[in-house]
């Protein structure tokens, strides 16, 4: 790479977690970063889940970009669309400002390019299936899905009829990983401790959650004996558990789940009918697919459309484009046939790594020296933890101890990592202090209903 004649320009794309961390690395390299996003706001992912149970207010779970980079001067942030990256020319294309459709889209060029846009939520080409069953991925997902669940139990509280109200007290998660496995165990929670003393014509401990798993157990990625865990404290909470069972159909009155056939059954008998739920929530927690602007790169791509990189997450070809967090697909470097996963932990040294290369190469080059060889990215595991309810988790303890633990000890261990991650003081203090209150007084302080689609729970005329 040739030394640029003008202070070198840094486009980060994405303020997520890899975004920000590959940003605050580079802070005090002479380079001018530009950070796009195309929300004002950094947010905290692994806690959406409890906003959309309504355990806390969107504003505790995220931050302003800008705020967060505020004492950074060779940072500014800009809330911006990205379109497209055009590598040759070495521009990113932003969308016009909203309000603003006449105008032509917008080229910001740059020396280095970090992209972290991160990934969404796959439907398996059934995108169609979007509506009916909401994913869970922004601060406007979890509101929905909160709507959601508690219109159903007020539509339920209206109804006179049985079916109906059975309709409105049935909920369906789609997809055993650890979004899935929180929701559940969150719904059931709320409805069997939370919810009871405040309705007089239904029992909300009556209400059905039912959590669809395709593979043979629930948060396939931990060991055995911690998913076999994990299914029986969810089962103690009154959570439905389906494993081995597919959705393939959904439809505004609910769900039809394809169940595997049993391994004793004789080959010569016919698969089981497909169970039909009818039920008014449906959430989606299966599958992921990569932001779109992977494809702009023009290089190959894993299946869920990821960009293949580099062991120094440049992309072929293109030494100055990175690409870090959930987008890029790498494997680990001391376990070549595993993949660094899709999780926080990994985009934040993801974007650090970058950070140092980057840095390394620009100093050397504003010495006049020439850039020093690319260290591979090396994935520190520092381990997994999935919350199921009150005193109850599983988790795996990394660092190379491969140290499994559940119950009250993991549940205590993961709030306090969840709360050290969050961004700013105040919300550290306001989540903790909303989750000592929730503990004590078993109530949940987000109960807001923030739409007013309320006819999306009507009931269905088909029995
Ligand atoms: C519900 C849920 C629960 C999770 N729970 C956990 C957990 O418990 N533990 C854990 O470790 N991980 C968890 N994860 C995964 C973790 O959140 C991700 O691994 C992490 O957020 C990846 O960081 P990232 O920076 O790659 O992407 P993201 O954090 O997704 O950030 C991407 C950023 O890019 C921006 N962006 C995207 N496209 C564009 C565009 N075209 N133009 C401009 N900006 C764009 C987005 O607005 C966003 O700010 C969870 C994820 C979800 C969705």
């Amino acid at each position: 790479m040739s030394t640029p004649q003008h202070r070198p320009r840094v486009i980060i794309i994405g303020g997520g977690f890899a975004g920000l961390s590959a940003a605050r690395g580079l802070a005090s390299t002479p380079c001018d970063i530009t950070l796009l996003d195309r929300r004002n706001h950094h947010l905290f992912q692994p806690l959406l889940y409890q906003v959309a149970t309504a355990a806390l207010s969107p504003a505790q779970i995220a931050a302003p970009i800008r705020r967060i980079l505020r004492s950074q001067r060779n940072a500014t942030v800009l809330l911006a669309d990205v379109s497209s990256i055009d590598p040759q020319t070495r521009v990113v294309k932003i969308k016009p400002a909203p309000g603003d459709a006449a105008a032509d889209e917008q080229s910001l060029p740059y020396d280095h390019l970090v992209l972290a846009a991160g990934v969404t939520h796959s439907y398996f080409g059934r995108d169609d299936w979007a509506d009916l069953a909401p994913g869970l991925k922004s601060v406007e997902d979890a509101t929905a899905i909160r709507a959601k669940f508690l219109i159903a139990f007020e539509a339920a509280e209206r109804a006179t009829d049985p079916y109906e109200r059975r309709y409105h007290l049935t909920f369906i998660v789609v997809g055993g990983g650890p979004t899935g496995v929180e929701l559940a165990g969150a719904m059931a929670e709320i409805a069997r401790s939370i919810l009871t003393s405040e309705f007089r014509s239904i029992k909300t401990e009556t209400a059905r959650v039912i959590l669809v798993e395709a593979n043979e157990r629930v948060l396939s990625t931990y060991p055995a004996d911690l998913s076999d865990r994990a299914k029986r404290d969810l089962e103690s909470l009154g959570v439905q558990v389906l494993t081995s069972s597919r959705v393939t159909h959904i439809d505004p009155r609910g769900v039809e789940i394809r169940i595997a056939r049993a391994p004793d059954l004789p080959a010569n008998a016919p698969d089981p009918e497909p169970l039909r739920v009818d039920a008014a929530t449906v959430v989606w927690a299966a599958g992921v697919k990569a932001s779109p602007l992977a494809a702009s790169l023009g290089v190959p791509l894993d299946k869920a459309g990821r960009v293949l990189v580099n062991a120094d997450l440049s992309i072929p070809n293109h030494p100055e484009i990175f690409v870090a967090g959930d987008l890029a697909s790498v494997m680990q470097h001391s376990a070549p046939s595993k993949p660094v996963p899709g999780v926080a932990p990994a985009a934040m040294q993801m974007g650090r790594h970058v950070a140092r290369v980057i840095r390394a190469e620009l100093v050397a080059l504003s010495q006049g020296q020439s850039p020093p060889p690319r260290p591979p990215f090396v994935y520190t595991n520092k381990g997994e933890l999935a919350t199921i309810g009150r005193n109850k988790a599983v988790g795996v303890l990394g660092f190379g101890l491969n140290f499994p633990f559940a119950g009250f000890f993991a549940w205590l261990f993961w709030a306090l990592v969840h709360v050290t991650y969050l961004i700013g003081f105040r919300n550290r203090l306001l989540v903790m202090f909303d989750w000592v209150w929730s503990y004590v007084f078993f109530s949940r302080g987000a109960r807001l209903i923030t739409t007013d689609q309320h006819d999306r729970a009507a009931p269905p005329q088909a029995r």
